[in-house]
């Protein structure tokens, strides 16, 4: 049966006993008790009633069950939606209402607030908890591991990703089979893995670093994953000297750098570190390869595109910039307004096409017309530039721009500079209300401990570095910045937390 996505990820692996997971208790499952595992789940979610095209919205723990399901879904042809944990019942009949489920898995102890949420879509609840046990799994138990693969298309969907939703409602990108494969297949050979692999997995699986750009590479590859419920930092320098790659958001690297016992020798024996999801600071880079000796590699990507840009694997891996575009993958810098390509070097809005850009947003179709532009690329909203080598660099969101007086300030400029101050761990920089300008400038610092640093000292600092109008109108401090799951600063926490303070004083 046609089933591209089974077939070249999965299907080759049926019957090989080497390793696929390494587990934090010590445990190890091979490729062929993961493979059974699959049409186990797949028995079981047909005996519940789901066909091909059905959405299995999915909320569970980190998990090789977990992770059985996605392969489950790929294998019945199932569209796979998983959600972040953290999401609340009322936020998950946002979704449940959105896609409409055959199925909703969740934990057993969601399973009472689930139940009417479910029940108004009549899709049936099934669970699975933070062992791997529960309704699911106790039916795949009983059910047979063969299962023959269901015949789906290149164009049709493998699985809805919701965009983390930061300005108005959450979206379900549809994501197709022929996206997924296309990014595994070129992330693969362009990161050079292979069935020697081992790859240390800290991320989670809802989102689409963790669960296709580290899972379906190393499915690809053949090699395996040592599989972590999250990451916590001694946990992963013990498992680190195993591993011969790992992939990151950017807070892993500065929490490993402040560990004392992450040391050059703990990694001596690696090939690989990539990051990405949110920016990578330029001096966690540099402090990374002082430490180590290993320079990160940097990609970028989003939900609706999978991977699109990343450094080279040999030739110069460049801090503060994610590389060149993944093969088969256009990108260009464009006029946000008249949607006009700009000369290279100039910032604009970055836009992509290829076979890794999804299909559309689920039921939104004005919504995904006006993402598009006439010749099928995708507008991004992240601002860049491409320099005089070609490799991209991102400046910030294009709803993070801040106009000021007229004049547009590119907060990660600003951001720059705050950070080369001495005693400035890091900052961010977003705009407020400002009755003259419209927005006004506002940085959020956080300090080193020991730093004695002041407002007045940090704008003076900036005062022979940025234009009149770039200079912040207020600085604020902060411990730590508000971040989410995949290590994104939260800005609008920021404008809300300090807005206020700033327009009462402006
Ligand atoms: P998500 O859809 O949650 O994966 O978020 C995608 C967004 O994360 C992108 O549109 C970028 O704004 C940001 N992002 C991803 N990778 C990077 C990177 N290496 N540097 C800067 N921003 C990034």
């Amino acid at each position: 049966m046609a089933n591209g996505l089974w077939n070249t990820l999965f299907a080759q692996h049926a019957g090989r006993e080497e390793p696929f997971l390494f587990l934090k208790d010590g445990q190890t499952i091979s490729y062929e008790a993961y493979i059974q595992e699959t049409g186990r789940m797949a028995n079981a979610l047909a005996d519940a009633g789901v066909a091909p095209g059905d959405r299995i919205l999915v909320q569970v723990a980190k998990t090789p069950e977990s992770l059985a399901l996605y392969g489950a879904c790929v294998r019945m042809g199932a569209v796979f939606l998983p959600l972040n944990t953290a999401y609340t019942a009322s936020e998950v009949d946002y979704f449940a209402g959105d896609a409409e489920p055959a199925v909703i898995v969740c934990d057993p102890a969601n399973a009472v607030a689930i139940g009417p949420i479910a029940e108004k879509i009549d899709a049936a609840v099934l669970t699975l908890d933070a062992n791997g046990a529960g309704s699911l799994k106790s039916a795949a138990d009983k059910a047979a591991s063969d299962f023959a693969p269901a015949d789906r298309g290149p164009d049709d969907l493998a699985a809805i990703l919701y965009t983390s939703g930061t300005t108005g409602r959450s979206k379900g990108a549809m994501l197709t089979q022929d996206n997924l494969l296309s990014n595994a297949l070129a992330l693969t050979d362009v990161w050079r893995f292979t069935a020697d692999d081992v790859l240390l997995h800290a991320l989670p699986i809802f989102h689409t670093h963790g669960l296709f750009v580290a899972t379906n590479v190393t499915l690809k590859a053949g090699g395996s994953m040592i599989f972590l419920p999250a990451f916590k930092v001694d946990e992963v320098i013990t498992h680190l000297p195993k591993a011969t790659a790992m992939m990151g958001v950017p807070t892993f690297y500065t929490r490993l750098l402040d560990a004392e016992a992450f040391t050059g020798d703990v990694v001596k024996h690696m090939r690989l570190f990539v990051a990405g999801s949110a920016p990578l600071l330029a001096e966690t880079h540099r402090a990374f390869e002082e430490r180590t000796g290993h320079r990160i590699l940097e990609r970028y990507g989003m939900t609706e595109t999978g991977m699109i840009t990343s450094n080279p694997y040999e030739a110069e891996r460049r801090a503060g910039t994610v590389g060149f575009p993944l093969p088969l993958v256009s990108v260009r810098v464009c006029d946000p307004e008249s949607g006009g390509k700009l000369p290279q070097g100039d910032i604009g809005v970055i836009e992509v096409k290829g076979p890794n850009v999804f299909k559309g947003y689920w039921r939104m179709p004005e919504k995904t017309k006006e993402e598009f532009r006439a010749d099928g690329f995708f507008v991004t909203g992240d601002m860049g530039r491409i320099d005089d080598e070609g490799y991209v660099v991102i400046v910030g969101r294009a709803k993070d721009l801040i106009i000021s007086g007229g004049f547009n300030v590119y907060p990660k400029e600003v951001e720059l500079a705050i950070d080369e101050i001495p005693g400035v761990i890091e900052s961010a920089v977003v705009g407020a209300p400002h009755p003259d300008f419209g927005e006004g400038v506002i940085g959020v610092v956080v300090p080193e401990n020991t730093a004695q640093l002041s407002e007045d000292a940090v704008l003076a600092s900036l005062k022979d570095k940025l234009a009149r109008f770039k200079q912040p109108k207020r600085i604020f401090f902060c411990d730590a910045l508000p971040r989410n799951a995949m290590g994104k600063v939260q800005k609008n926490q920021l404008r809300d937390a300090f807005g206020a303070a700033f327009k009462e004083r402006a």
